[in-house]
């Protein structure tokens, strides 16, 4: 498939966040021109054995750079695979206000975009991309995120020579993990998922018995294995599991930015 060129609609949505003639670095290492990392010091510590480290602390340790391993081709859904999003309608997802443009749906400012089916345990691809020219650093390249359950966060961000807070960066379990390594591809090409996910379990007294665990490939590189999380994903805040029933929508987050998605399939367990 061909990578999706921005339309006279895409150009007329992004133009306000865009800036012109940008040239994406050849390498993925932060630039000269990034003087500060964005991040907070004044939140809550993590739990042991991270608790050297505030959430969202921008000092936590960059994981390495790793070479992507996806070639920006569509992924066809596997026999059996539910397709939420082939491109041709937004039949498949709750929020209709999302523009549809050449096969391809946008993040905006109009709200989250939520699976219509409910799902628990399963293997969920998509494909995502980050315009170039995102004004600003950290995390105003590009954020928005997959939200499995609706409430547990594997961060959607530009990470190609751009460096944010770890907990906050792409493959990250927002404000919590930080992924294994750093395997983004440049804006302005595809990336994918592959979200390998177990739902959380809790007891009579709703209380959380189990955690929600995941794996994570980013572009076909490992970058959180059989990771749990600490509760529902959230902001400046210690996170907290709340009980909800065992299948749940996912969503894609709307922070304001242009990221697109295309292909989005789950394989249930
Ligand atoms: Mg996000």
């Amino acid at each position: 498939m061909k990578i999706v060129s921005i339309s006279a609609a895409m150009v007329i949505l992004v133009s306000s966040v865009v800036a012109n003639d940008v040239k994406v670095p050849e390498k993925n290492e932060r630039q000269p021109e990034q003087t500060t990392i964005d991040g907070y010091n004044s939140t809550p510590l993590q739990p042991a054995p991270d608790d050297k480290w505030h959430i969202h602390d921008p000092e936590r340790t960059q994981p390495p750079v790793a070479e992507p391993k996806y070639d920006g081709n569509v992924v066809p859904a596997p026999e059996g695979a539910i397709l939420v999003f082939d491109g041709k309608s937004l039949d498949k997802v709750s929020n209709k206000k999302w523009p549809l443009i050449d096969g391809v749906m946008v993040a905006g400012k109009h709200g989250a975009q939520k699976s219509m089916q409910s799902f628990g345990d399963m293997h969920l691809h998509l494909e995502w991309f980050v315009p170039v020219g995102l004004k600003g650093w950290g995390q105003k390249q590009g954020n928005s995120g997959v939200f499995l359950m609706g409430k547990y966060e594997v961060q959607v961000l530009n990470c190609w020579a751009n460096r944010t807070y770890p907990d906050g960066m792409t493959g990250a379990l927002y404000g919590q993990t930080p992924p294994l390594v750093n395997a983004c591809k440049k804006p302005g090409e595809w990336q994918s998922y592959d979200i390998h996910f177990t739902a959380p379990v809790f007891d009579k007294d709703r209380k959380m018995a189990k955690p929600a665990v995941v794996t994570v490939y980013l572009n076909n590189v490992l970058v959180q294995e059989e990771q749990a999380y600490l509760g529902a994903s959230t902001w400046k805040k210690a996170p907290k599991y709340v009980y909800h029933p065992g299948k749940q929508p996912f969503s894609l987050q709307s922070h304001g930015n242009p990221v697109q998605y295309r292909n989005i399939w789950v394989l249930e367990k």
